[in-house]
């Protein structure tokens, strides 16, 4: 495997730096998470964007959120169909295993899945159509609520828009797994949809009886 390459040296240096620090101040409960094991009480769905950081704006340590990153904070729909789904895998060990009470779907503002969505829906990203686009083929998945937000002219609330509706499919597809569906029926999980406005801070939360995102 001569295409693995060392750590850079930058990495090196801050992991040393973590390793003096941070592990060595907290060094018991380093040990007790290693030996207890993980019972995080919530999953969280966020997008891969570097500018997302969930543990930071709930101020979260390590053992509290079992957290799923991908383009677009997106779930699939239910597809039992034995191909790999790894967003769907992790909402079923999240469920079933750890046994989770809150899964939170986090959107954010700016988010480059959502811009490449809008811009395929919009006839101008060609290379997103191609069958061998990952990237495109996963944004299938919000491509028809593009619909709802096609007559909106101001391409930053088009953009937002697009998002909220981002977490809300990922909310309508998460009830689409049967244990999903038990669990929330039973009251054993409760679901939730928040968005994030990276510039300013600001998080919103969908309210289902209003049907739209409210500030928390
Ligand atoms: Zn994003």
């Amino acid at each position: 495997m001569e295409f693995a390459k060392p750590l850079p040296n930058y990495l090196i240096k801050r992991y040393h730096g973590w390793k003096a620090t941070t592990y060595t101040e907290n060094q018991g409960w380093y040990r007790r998470l290693a030996t207890e094991g993980q019972r995080p009480r919530a999953m969280v769905i966020s997008c891969c964007d570097s500018r997302v950081h969930v543990t930071s704006i709930f101020g979260a340590d390590q053992g509290e959120f079992f957290i799923h990153r991908n383009i677009a904070n997106l779930v699939p729909p239910f597809e039992p169909d034995g191909e790999h789904h790894g967003t769907s895998a992790t909402v079923e060990y999240a469920v079933k295993v750890l046994g989770v009470v809150h899964l939170i779907v986090l959107g954010h503002s700016q988010c480059g899945g959502i811009q490449g969505c809008i811009d395929m829906c919009k006839g101008n990203a060609p290379e997103l159509e191609e069958k061998e686009s990952f990237v495109g083929r996963w944004m299938d998945i919000l491509r028809p609520k593009f619909t709802e937000v096609a007559d909106i002219e101001d391409a930053t609330d088009q953009a937002r828009q697009l998002e909220k509706h981002a977490v809300i499919t990922s909310l309508e597809n998460l009830m689409t797994f049967p244990f999903v569906a038990s669990a929330v029926a039973d009251g054993s999980l409760d679901l939730h949809g928040l968005w994030t406005d990276i510039g300013e801070g600001g998080l919103e939360c969908y309210d289902h009886d209003v049907g739209k995102f409210l500030q928390v």
